[in-house]
């Protein structure tokens, strides 16, 4: 028999409910406020932007949310997703860790987005949703949403942040293929996108821009439109969870336990995914020995550089006011591939949990990620996401210093999705053209000059 590789479960064996940590937090998560009066936001004032549902499960301290069946259905294209035992990986690092990885990038989108994707369509179809329209930073998300608005017949309409526009033009063409309407942002289509055009005809756009044009689109356009985010909100957290509850069952199977869990944080929702099914044990038992850390990149360091404030989620000062680590809504990442991970700032729950010490945050340069990935491919097969090379970099150092050390602890990394259309990347990786940014110290505190008095 050869060592097993891969822990898998039966579509039978699904979880059937997402796990909302709103129950367990042992802090209260700080109110969202109306960008105008700076007062919480009631429901009132989401129900333009999203349907009923999807609001309810923002404020909900449910423990256990039940998946509807029609959602569960569309899972099982690629549901339950493999739990893999990283054997090349572990062997070529000459470390005595076990590393496993959760791989989401055999959905159809080849990422964890579709999870709450599908679920945003669904609550919005039987809502009577006709049209959502959205941004997209790498083109993941406009992709799972183009996806799953095809699954429920709902109209897709996609602001593709610049620079993955000219990046990725196959991500366009999927979304396309899936009948979503795709345009550039900045685009003229929405003020938003016609006042930075004015200023900047070069604009590289950034997904703070993108969300702008997005919720303008919907408050303006005739026909029934929502608003769907693929991270940040949680809701969205929520949705991933399905993915670290897996990883338990999984892990059982392997007769493991973890010791250190890694992802990527953009937004934070893959992030989430993973860990948050696996925070209720450190709540309990704070001398509890699982370590969780997120990996951010050295160009846009909301956690570990951000300021902690009220900030807007976008850059025209549109969305809610959230309490965040925040690089200002004016922050303008430089063009690191990995663009899902350029949003300037984070996912509430997310850094309430690092203020108040439950996960660590540590930044990584594009480089070292790129230099993880490859690895990665050459070991294990899979190709990564830019993005989930950050987690691979994280997990890869902790393995590092498992050897340092002489301790053979379990890792455990978010695979957040493979990285087919982003070859161009990897080109650039080989031909040596694969710069490091580091954010300057300079430009933080200018953003943040900008952020809202509360
Ligand atoms: C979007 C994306 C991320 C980062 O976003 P989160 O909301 O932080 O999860 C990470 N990996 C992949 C593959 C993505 O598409």
């Amino acid at each position: 028999m050869p060592e097993q590789t891969k822990y898998v479960l039966s579509e039978s064996e699904m979880p059937e409910a997402w796990y909302n940590i709103q129950a367990d937090l042992p802090f209260d998560l700080p109110p969202v406020l109306h960008p105008g009066t700076k007062q919480p936001v009631g429901p009132a004032d989401l129900a333009p932007l999203f349907p009923m549902e999807l609001i309810k499960q923002e404020v909900s301290k449910e423990r256990w949310i039940e998946i509807p069946k029609p959602v569960l259905d569309v899972y099982t294209i690629w549901r339950p997703s493999p739990l893999y035992r990283a054997h090349r990986l572990e062997k070529a690092l000459q470390t005595p860790a076990k590393i496993f990885y959760k791989y989401e990038g055999g959905s159809p989108a080849g990422s964890h987005k579709p999870n709450t994707a599908v679920a945003q369509a669904f609550y919005n179809k039987e809502a009577g949703t006709k049209r959502i329209a959205t941004e997209t930073g790498a083109g993941q998300w406009g992709s799972a949403l183009a996806f799953a608005c095809q699954m429920f017949g709902i109209e897709c309409k996609v602001y593709m942040v610049r620079t993955s526009y000219d990046q990725k033009p196959y991500r366009r063409n999927l979304m396309e293929t899936w009948g979503a309407k795709v345009v550039a942002s900045p685009s003229m289509d929405t003020n938003a996108g016609r006042t930075m055009l004015a200023q900047d005809p070069n604009c590289y756009g950034s997904l703070g821009l993108a969300i702008s044009e997005a919720v303008e689109d919907v408050v303006t356009n005739p026909t029934p439109s929502k608003y769907a985010l693929g991270s940040v909100l949680g809701h969205v957290l929520l949705h991933q969870t399905i993915v670290g509850l897996e990883t338990i069952k999984q892990l059982e199977l392997a007769d493991a336990e973890a010791d250190v869990l890694v992802a990527s944080v953009g937004g934070g929702s893959n992030f989430a995914g993973l860990t948050f099914p696996f925070l209720p044990a450190k709540f309990k038992d704070p001398t509890s020995k699982l370590r969780v850390v997120a990996i951010e990149p050295a160009a846009a360091p909301s956690l570990t550089r951000g300021v902690y404030a009220y900030d807007f989620g976008d850059l025209s000062m549109m969305t809610p006011l959230i309490k965040m680590y925040t690089l200002g809504h004016g922050f303008m990442p430089a063009p690191i591939h990995a663009g899902g991970l350029r949003y300037h700032g984070m996912a509430s729950a997310i850094c309430e949990l690092y203020r108040h010490g439950y996960i660590e945050a540590r930044a990584v340069n594009q480089k070292a990620t790129f230099e993880a990935g490859v690895l990665f491919a050459r070991t294990e097969g899979i190709l990564p996401a830019p993005e989930s090379a950050h987690a691979i970099r994280g997990a890869i150092d902790e393995a590092l210093k498992c050897r340092e050390e002489g301790i053979g602890r379990t890792i455990v990394f978010n695979l957040s999705g493979h990285g087919h259309f982003d070859l161009t990347s990897y080109e650039k990786y080989m031909n040596g053209k694969i710069e490091d940014y580091v954010l300057p110290e300079e430009e933080i505190k200018k953003a943040q000059e900008a952020l809202p008095i509360i």
